[in-house]
């Protein structure tokens, strides 16, 4: 991520204070700054294996036993001793019996015999080897083998996928279906996982209308907080709604304390802008402490970070593209790192050919948004969503990527190879 965004000495302003001339932070050292300062939730809780997607693993898990527990076939076929096997033109060993996925075979194997054997079964102990049965001829109650069988062929060994005492899961993965089924193949009924943190979202603005009312002139609707419900959602919080606040200092207040009463952090769009009715950041300011508030990003160059009582502070813009953005960019690794998750890293970047000219000025990081196509080539090319404004939520919600511009580029031609990074994963 950090590889687009070149620095200029002097947008390196540590705690800006809200004004004209404050230099802009570069992005990647706002997004080092927050995930320095975020300590994980502390408290672990102990919960059954499929209630654990998703959830941040407090306690690394090694393997109490062998995968596989005992020797056994990869394959369907017969099982014999390698030293039957032929060196040249063809066996014929007698099959003595079977050995089924479990249900081992309880007999004895003598040297010139076989047990027919299924994947996944015990291998009789005086049998070393599995010969597909693809590559035998059945011949009544004997199979005939032909020369070019490699001893120990098809033979799962004890512990071969995991050893008793490895290390199977890191502390600080989010647990996805893979580790949901190798847990449960060690046998692992529950897990030790981190408790959800609590955010609290709410929206400044006189102007917003709870959804169901009609719009009186310059009244628009609080999509914010319903984007940033799904957003935090999608991430496994636990989210606190605490609706929408007017522009008084009051009742702003209010509803930053109702949110540090019970949230480790919290969320809010809007009011950190410098505008008479801004009042998101000048509390901050008195009442919090304020870590940074401008940073160089578009869109979204207001944005404010710091603590509020006991809870982790993010406010950010409020038109609905900035809004999403820099919840992306800068909110999301920090909740991950809330969570106790060890990696906060944003997802993959991929390089494609734009196709679109893209209009943009120095100066700051740009998330445009973009829809990413594969040609049959293999190579990607890149083209506009649309109108690129920062209040275009059409634009957005036809994106399946961003198109990410460096601080210091300028207008793209189409034909220029940019960096994009796919929804897929972000969101
Ligand atoms: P502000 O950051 O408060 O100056 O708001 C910037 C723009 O975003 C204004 O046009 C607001 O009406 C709009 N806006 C602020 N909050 C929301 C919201 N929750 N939903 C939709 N639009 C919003
Ligand atoms: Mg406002």
């Amino acid at each position: 991520m950090a590889g687009t965004d070149h620095a200029s000495p002097a947008a390196n302003d540590p705690c800006g204070a809200p004004g004209h001339g404050t230099p802009l932070l570069r992005v990647d050292e706002a997004r080092a700054r927050i995930l320095a300062a975020v300590v994980p939730v502390a408290d672990v809780e102990s919960v059954e294996l499929h209630a654990s997607l998703g959830r941040v693993l407090a306690v690394a898990v090694h393997s109490e036993v062998d995968v596989p527990a005992q020797r056994s076939s990869a394959m369907d076929g017969y099982a014999c001793d390698a030293r039957d096997l032929p060196g040249s033109g063809t066996a014929a060993l007698q099959v003595v019996g079977t050995s089924w996925a479990g249900r081992p075979y309880a007999g004895e194997v003598n040297r010139g015999q076989c047990v027919r054997i299924m994947t996944g079964a015990v291998l009789p102990a005086a049998t070393d080897t599995v010969v597909m049965q693809e590559h035998v001829r059945l011949e009544g109650a004997s199979v005939s083998i032909e020369a070019g069988h490699r001893a120990g062929q098809n033979v799962r060994a004890v512990g071969e996928d995991m050893r008793r005492g490895a290390l199977a899961v890191t502390a600080g993965t989010v647990l996805q279906p893979a580790q949901l089924g190798l847990l449960a193949s060690l046998g692992v009924g529950r897990v030790q996982v981190r408790r959800r943190p609590r955010v609290a979202i709410f929206s400044t603005g006189d102007e917003l209308r709870p959804l169901g009312e009609p719009l009186a002139p310059g009244q628009v609707y609080d999509s914010n907080r319903h984007a940033l419900h799904g957003a935090l959602t999608r991430l496994g919080v636990e989210v606190i709604d605490l609706g929408n606040v007017v522009d008084t200092r009051e009742d702003t207040l209010r509803a930053f304390e109702a949110a540090a009463a019970q949230a480790d952090a919290i969320v809010t769009s809007g009011g950190v802008s410098v505008g008479d009715a801004d009042y998101v950041t000048e509390i901050l300011h008195h009442r919090g402490r304020v870590g940074f508030w401008k940073v160089a990003i578009k869109p979204g160059k207001p944005i404010a970070f710091g603590r509020f009582g006991g809870a982790y502070f993010f406010g950010l813009p409020g038109n609905p593209v900035s809004a999403l953005v820099t919840f992306y960019q800068l909110v999301q690794p920090a909740v991950r790192a809330l969570q106790g998750a060890a990696d906060t890293d944003p997802p993959i970047l991929l390089r494609a050919t734009c196709e679109s000219r893209l209009r943009k000025q120095p100066g700051r990081l740009e998330f445009q948004r973009g829809i990413l196509s594969r040609l049959p080539s293999g190579a990607y090319r890149v083209r506009s969503s649309g109108h690129q404004g920062a209040a275009t939520l059409l634009s957005m919600s036809d994106a399946n990527c961003f198109i990410i511009l460096p601080l210091e580029q300028g207008d793209v031609e189409p034909g220029t190879e940019v960096e994009v990074q796919p929804f897929a994963g972000l969101f």
